[in-house]
């Protein structure tokens, strides 16, 4: 890390929203080294009090069903015509590319970046599914005591981070492609069930037939799925990056969404749940920490991996024995 800040001075910084302070807090909060996780905690403590005013939406898809260019014009509606401010964070564990992530690419999203109430940030590149969605986590609340309004969190819509994802967020709007053949577009079953919108993409020019058309299959799929618990029901709906059309109106459905809940109580006890998840995976994470941090530990678990792996042992005697060091 080139510079090092007190934890005031990220809180301050952050809270003043300066976006170079922003980023060098969420570069610490991606780091592996424990001092800087415990400086990331202090910060969050710091900062906490101004954080989850925001709105935060989970938005998915295949590789090219055009999320980035989605993203891009539902993001310069809202700074541009809504005053908002948005941040946008990827989680992409997946991710190889040098430096970064599905946001590394400057050229994503170019007239978004370049805006002043618009932060892009890039996934972590080469962590785990659980350090990206851990640090994608406080990333998220560093923005919103930033001032961010709006949260988007983006992934690629093939794997495990999806349900990660939907863990952090009030709504999940998952981009599904007209035509391209109903296998879901490897799309499984348990992400659309977690959509709490979808929208068809690219619905223009000679596609809007077929956009329409696939609209109306997955509003009647969507149907057939339990009610879920916030009582709301999905909506599905057609929209264009390229032309605009459709584009403000899924943001109209996060807002009537983020209406109906938050009259319900729903929004509120779905954040405290949300909560709750994160503090428990905190200690399962701390807990097994220090437990393979134990030099008795280290020193026994190869033999008796061996023990088990050669049924002298059983697995849950063995770990009861490797507890109780
Ligand atoms: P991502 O991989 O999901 O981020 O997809 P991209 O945003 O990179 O888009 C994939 C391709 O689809 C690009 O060539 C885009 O130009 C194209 N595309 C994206 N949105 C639209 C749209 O609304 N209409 C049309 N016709 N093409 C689009």
């Amino acid at each position: 890390m080139a510079k090092r800040f007190t934890a005031d001075q990220y809180a301050d910084g952050i809270l003043a929203g300066n976006r170079i302070v922003l980023s060098q807090a969420i570069t610490l909060a991606e780091s592996t080294l424990l001092s800087d996780q415990t400086l990331t905690q202090h910060v969050l403590d710091r900062v906490l009090p101004h954080a989850g005013h925001s709105v935060r939406v989970g938005i998915t898809g295949v590789p090219g069903v055009g999320k980035s260019t989605f993203i891009e014009a539902l993001g310069l509606f809202l700074v541009n015509e809504q005053q908002k401010r948005l941040a946008v964070l990827a989680v992409d564990p997946s991710s190889q590319r040098s430096g970064g992530s599905i946001l590394g690419d400057k050229t994503r999203m170019s007239q978004l970046a370049a805006h002043p109430q618009a932060y892009i940030r890039p996934s972590p590149a080469g962590r785990s599914l659980g350090g990206v969605t851990r640090s994608t986590r406080e990333a998220m609340l560093l923005c919103e005591a930033a001032g961010y309004d709006i949260i988007f969190i983006e992934t690629v819509g093939v794997g495990q981070s999806e349900t990660a994802v939907h863990g952090m967020v009030d709504f999940f709007l998952l981009l599904m492609l007209a035509g391209a053949g109903d296998e879901l577009q490897g799309i499984k079953k348990g992400i659309m069930e977690m959509a709490d919108a979808i929208t068809i993409t690219k619905a223009d020019g000679g596609n809007e037939l077929a956009a329409r058309r696939a609209r109306r299959e997955y509003q009647n799929a969507l149907h057939l799925f339990p009610t879920t618990e916030s009582g709301w029901q999905p909506v599905v709906t057609t929209s264009s990056a390229v032309s605009g059309a459709g584009v403000p109106e899924v943001w109209g459905v996060v807002q009537q969404y983020v209406q109906q809940t938050q009259a319900s109580g729903y929004f509120q006890q779905r954040r405290q749940a949300q909560n709750l998840h994160w503090l428990h995976e905190a200690i399962r994470h701390g807990l097994e920490e220090q437990f393979y941090a134990r030099p008795e530990v280290q020193a026994q678990i190869a033999i008796v991996r061996q023990q088990v792996l050669q049924g002298q042992k059983s697995a849950f005697g063995a770990a009861g024995e490797l507890l109780s060091m």
